[in-house]
């Protein structure tokens, strides 16, 4: 849960790529994520690069500049494939070696920024892929404002469970069908039970929601049986995503009990190109609490860093561009704001609790925070809960309206973070088109 601050974080940095340091820009030199890209349409190998301004720094074309030495060297070297495994398994030390050095070439008045020039590319001209090779995908529930409207909803008389105050509860996903932002989403068909039907039906679902979440990527392994402390727990954490949960909210009403989600959210994930470090992260660290009146956690949940610095302040929004818009070139409509900062359960707390089992967690394994809903109505990350279960419509700004997703509306996830005194930094987008059923 590292706070500490360096020279890379000083919000007086500048960049000789201009457009880095215009106002509002998600990606100034003081944020620096990475993604896995290479130039649309073209045969070229996936490699590692690092988002700057509008550009795209391709890290495999960087390294053939041997831009810096040591450490930083090494890790640079392992940005040329085509995930960011490679990278991961260096350790920490390797990542903020290499953050330094992508610091220092970006810095205004580098003397090799001519030079250094010839591996950018537009953001523009390039198409991404997933990040990480993701072994393994386990979707939390950490926002007890989201499971408390969801529970009122499936549950009107007990919309709280009893173990939710004390478990991190979560559902093993579904990796293979993980796409990254751009992806095409087709409108899964389930087992549906029609209210006052005798029998289920085999249909498309009417119900297609998306959940607004965080991903946190995992950069390093634990050995099985070696659960890891929650003081600790941050330490195999490489860095955060944007996450939209495709959910199917018939075929979810229909399935869930007795074993949770299973088909209403295996048939699609979209995650963000972009992955913001937990170094980047640093200034944007809260102190972790938890309600007097509610019960702490168990000692395996709590700490002192937790409680001083575990939360992260991260603005997330959730935005709809219908068919319509994008015919007339309207901007897409914001359906709700949020902040992670809200969250029940604290990063190191879901790592913490995944592994207190001795279940091993790997490199490239993906976790999602589950929906993040604030606990104003407005502040929900899924149209189950804006529209109350599907009975009161949105009206969008084209005069159009929304209970749930139709087909040809395309769904976009944005994060973003901002405090006095520091750089603002941000997440990209996380987004995906929904296709009509097959
Ligand atoms: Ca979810």
């Amino acid at each position: 849960m590292s706070a500490a601050r360096d020279s890379t974080h000083d919000p007086k940095l500048s960049s000789w790529v201009d457009s880095a340091n215009l106002p509002g820009c998600d990606f100034p030199i003081q944020n620096l994520p990475l993604a896995v890209f290479r130039r649309s349409g073209s045969r070229e190998n996936f490699r590692c690069g690092v988002a700057i301004g509008d550009r795209v720094l391709d890290l495999g074309a960087l390294d053939m500049l041997s831009p810096f030495g040591g450490l930083g060297a090494e890790a640079l070297a392992a940005c040329a494939e085509s995930s960011l495994n490679r990278l991961m398994a260096l350790g920490r030390d390797a990542w903020v070696a290499l953050r330094r050095g992508l610091s220092e070439c970006l810095r205004a008045g580098s003397p090799r920024a001519t030079e250094l020039a010839t591996a950018l590319i537009p953001q523009s001209d390039v198409e991404f892929t997933l990040p990480a090779r993701i072994g393994n995908y386990t979707d939390f529930y950490t926002s007890i404002h989201h499971a408390t409207r969801v529970g009122r909803l499936f549950r009107p008389d007990q919309p709280l469970l009893p173990n939710y105050k004390w478990v991190p509860i979560a559902y093993h996903g579904r990796a293979s069908s993980i796409g990254v932002s751009g992806q095409q989403v087709r409108r899964p068909r389930g087992q549906i039970m029609a209210r006052g039907a005798d029998r289920p039906q085999l249909a498309p679902s009417a119900r297609l929601d998306f959940e607004l979440e965080v991903g946190v990527l995992i950069g390093s392994n634990n050995e099985l049986g070696r659960p890891v402390p929650v003081a600790q727990a941050e330490d195999p954490v490489f860095g955060l995503c944007l996450l939209n949960d495709w959910s199917a909210r018939d075929v979810q009403a229909w399935e869930y009990q007795p074993l949770g989600p299973f088909l209403a959210k295996s048939f699609a994930t979209t995650i963000s190109p972009w992955v913001v470090t937990l170094e980047a992260l640093a200034p944007f660290r809260l102190p972790w609490s938890r309600p007097a009146q509610d019960p702490q956690p168990l000692p395996y949940l709590d700490c002192e860093e937790l409680r001083a610095r575990g939360a992260l302040d991260v603005n997330l929004e959730v935005a709809i561009e219908t068919a319509g818009m994008r015919a007339a070139g309207a901007a897409p409509h914001a359906l709700a704001r949020t902040n992670f900062r809200h969250s029940y359960w604290s990063v190191a707390q879901m790592v913490a609790h995944h592994t207190v089992n001795g279940c091993n967690l790997e490199r490239g394994d993906l976790l999602g925070s589950g929906t993040q809903s604030g606990a104003a109505p407005a502040e929900a990350g899924s149209l189950l809960e804006l529209t109350d279960g599907g009975k009161c419509a949105i009206s969008l700004a084209s005069g159009e309206s929304r209970t749930f997703v139709e087909d040809g509306d395309r769904v976009i996830l944005r994060g973003w973070c901002e405090r006095q005194g520091c750089a603002r930094i941000g997440f990209g987008e996380a987004s995906a088109l929904v296709l009509p059923a097959n």
